[in-house]
């Protein structure tokens, strides 16, 4: 109910835009989490914006994971900056950014856009990822979503990496490019695998056109995508776009679990 209410708002508030400013009266803007009338172009409320748990420096530079204390002068001078699972086992990708922690905080709105119909929050969300994400977005080239496989493409009906992805285009200026990387393997949803069932479960799923290769062949790509869970996906995407000839690949992502 509340979902169509704001289906018919948006619709409607696109539709009259051109008629004048006196529209955000009669239809203001409402937090995309509480539902309150917001003026925030992130579409988030003062509650909300409180209760959300933004992720910030000091962070991993390379899979961004926020530390908990203040790094050191000599920290930030050597390898300090990257943290120990990156140290150990180094992703492919050169940084992953998120917005938010993927916690409880942020599971309702993260899950009612991907499987809740609620696909007007990409307006919210590109812009809160634009905000986070702007030391990639000045390096990029090209915008490429995580695509999903045809046949989970057909049953939720749209891929809300793609929906940020253009979104984020259209706000940056930067390119998107759908459907040069392809998923190729159909896997399974990966909620309850650990690290190294997801990274096997992944391992060669994703494809990049032969015949488009070069649309990637020495760009600086970001790859798009709604959650970061271990990071497996966006490794072996990361990988494909790189064996493939581009010439860096970076993540962002509206949340990203993080582990204590
Ligand atoms: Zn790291």
């Amino acid at each position: 109910m509340i979902n169509q209410y704001f289906h018919i708002q948006r619709h409607t508030r696109n539709f009259l835009r051109k008629k004048g400013g006196i529209l955000d009266h009669i239809l203001p803007h409402r937090c995309i989490v509480t539902g309150e009338i917001t003026q925030s172009p992130t579409g988030l409320s003062p509650k909300a914006w409180g209760e959300l748990n933004f992720i910030s420096d000091p962070m991993c530079k390379s899979c961004g994971t926020p530390f908990s204390y203040q790094l050191s002068d000599t920290d930030l001078e050597t390898e300090g900056q990257i943290c120990l699972s990156c140290t150990e086992y180094p992703f492919s990708f050169a940084r992953a950014r998120a917005v938010l922690r993927y916690d409880d905080a942020s599971k309702p709105m993260v899950l009612g856009f991907k499987h809740g119909d609620k696909t007007y929050m990409a307006v919210n969300l590109a812009e809160m990822m634009r905000q986070a994400g702007h030391q990639l977005l000045e390096d990029a080239d090209l915008l490429i979503p995580v695509p999903l496989h045809w046949t989970r493409l057909l049953k939720r009906r749209f891929n809300q990496s793609m929906l940020l992805a253009k979104r984020l285009s259209f706000i940056t200026g930067i390119a998107c490019s759908s459907g040069v990387l392809k998923r190729i393997k159909a896997t399974p949803v990966q909620g309850h695998l650990n690290t190294k069932a997801r990274k096997k479960n992944v391992s060669h799923a994703f494809l990049v056109s032969p015949d488009r290769e070069d649309e990637v062949r020495g760009k600086r790509i970001i790859l798009v995508d709604d959650v970061f869970t271990s990071g497996s996906t966006a490794n072996e995407c990361a990988k494909t776009l790189l064996e493939a000839g581009a010439k860096q690949v970076d993540v962002l992502c509206v949340a990203k679990v993080v582990r204590d």
